[in-house]
């Protein structure tokens, strides 16, 4: 996505859970993915990260592949 269509849609949207776009969800996954493992409020930690997952297939699987890995790491 450009910088200037992500700027257009967030001023479409406005501010709120819609303003995850991938790259702050690449920012904070591994920050997401330890409070969820953790049992903490990911969602209210990071909020809209949830919803961009649910509507982005290349961040859920990025959000899953790191899951397995963290938890992984975890089990050990
Ligand atoms: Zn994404």
């Amino acid at each position: 996505m450009t910088p200037e269509l992500s700027s257009e849609l967030v001023r479409l949207l406005g501010p709120g859970e819609a303003e995850v776009g991938c790259d702050t969800c690449f920012a904070e996954l591994d920050r997401y993915v330890e409070l969820e493992l953790a049992g903490r409020d990911a969602d209210a930690a990071i909020p809209g990260l949830r919803a961009h997952l649910d509507g982005c297939p290349a961040c859920r699987e990025e959000h899953e592949s790191l899951r397995a890995l963290v938890g992984g790491e975890q089990a050990l």
